[in-house]
């Protein structure tokens, strides 16, 4: 149902300060312009549950500046779903809307702003009960689009190729796509997830939808806590720095919110020595940048 524009694949990243291991990317951020890396495939059966169930409009949460509302937003469009929106910021309904939203309203999103404390509510059957009175019945689609079917699509980032690496490297904001890949990797090399958000509760919810998916039995994983820069969409000049040396070295694009992370994070390790000499690691470009 979502088109893939690109096939996504893996290029070696060479550079000087990669002196003992060797880095891999692989570019999930080519499989579509506007559904761009791991919301396409969290997206995925996702539409296709919709439609199949008959839906007609899907219904998702997010902040403001929320890839998983810019992505659904065009995957609607593209499928032929309407879409609604739950925006978390009372104060945004009468604001010129960001580029996010703005983007979310051309492709026909419907916006409803609610404001911090509904928006905490905003699963409970009540809640959702008054958005259907409002909008009609919808399919929902779960804050950050991450739910079993989201796993089930992560995990098709794993192929053969995949499998044969040391080291599989992602960032982790809800959790779904590195369980989708633990589950598919099947307890091959070690899954490390930089997590973007601060506070050690991602090792849980990452269990927890590992638990969910009947896949909890692999322990080749964990949540690195130590490269969040403060917090979710949170930077430093030292970060941007970074992102904008290796744009110019690699001519890979980055965004600061979680592959930039990701990949300070594993240069960082790379210097550190954590990663035992020879190692081949291979990082995952889950997208992220905005055309
Ligand atoms: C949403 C997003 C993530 C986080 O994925 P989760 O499945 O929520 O952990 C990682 N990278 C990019 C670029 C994203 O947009």
């Amino acid at each position: 149902m979502l088109k893939q524009h690109q096939e996504p694949y893996i290029q070696e990243i060479k550079n000087p300060d990669l002196r003992d291991v060797r880095l891999f990317i692989k570019r999930e951020d080519v499989i579509h312009p506007l559904v761009s890396g791991n919301k396409w495939q969290k997206l995925k059966y996702n539409l296709e549950e919709a439609k199949g169930r008959g839906y007609k409009t899907l219904l998702t949460f997010g902040g403001a500046y929320s890839n998983h509302i810019y992505a659904t937003a065009a995957a609607a469009h593209e499928a032929g779903f309407q879409s609604i929106g739950i925006i978390r910021g009372e104060e945004l309904r009468d604001k010129t809307l960001n580029s996010t939203l703005q983007f979310a309203v051309d492709q026909g999103m419907r916006l409803e702003f609610v404001d911090r404390q509904a928006y905490r509510q905003k699963t409970d059957p009540e809640f959702l009960n008054r958005i259907e009175q409002k909008f009609g019945s919808f399919y929902l689609i779960p804050e950050g689009g991450t739910n079993k079917l989201a796993l089930k699509g992560a995990a098709e980032i794993v192929n053969k190729e995949v499998k044969k690496f040391d080291y599989i490297c992602c960032a982790v904001g809800t959790g779904g796509t590195i369980a989708g890949i633990i589950s598919a990797m099947q307890g091959k090399g070690q899954i490390l997830g930089f997590a973007v958000l601060k506070g050690s509760f991602l090792q849980d919810e990452v269990q927890k939808l590992l638990k969910s998916y009947g896949t909890d039995q692999y322990t080749n994983w964990q949540i690195i806590d130590d490269y969040h820069f403060g917090g979710y969409a949170k930077t430093t000049p030292h970060l941007l720095q970074f992102i904008d040396l290796f744009q110019k070295a690699h001519h890979i694009p980055l965004e600061p919110i979680y592959t930039g992370k990701m990949l300070y994070g594993v240069f960082n390790f790379v210097k550190k020595q954590k990663f035992p000499r020879g190692s081949r690691i291979l990082t995952i470009h889950t997208g992220g940048l905005r055309h």
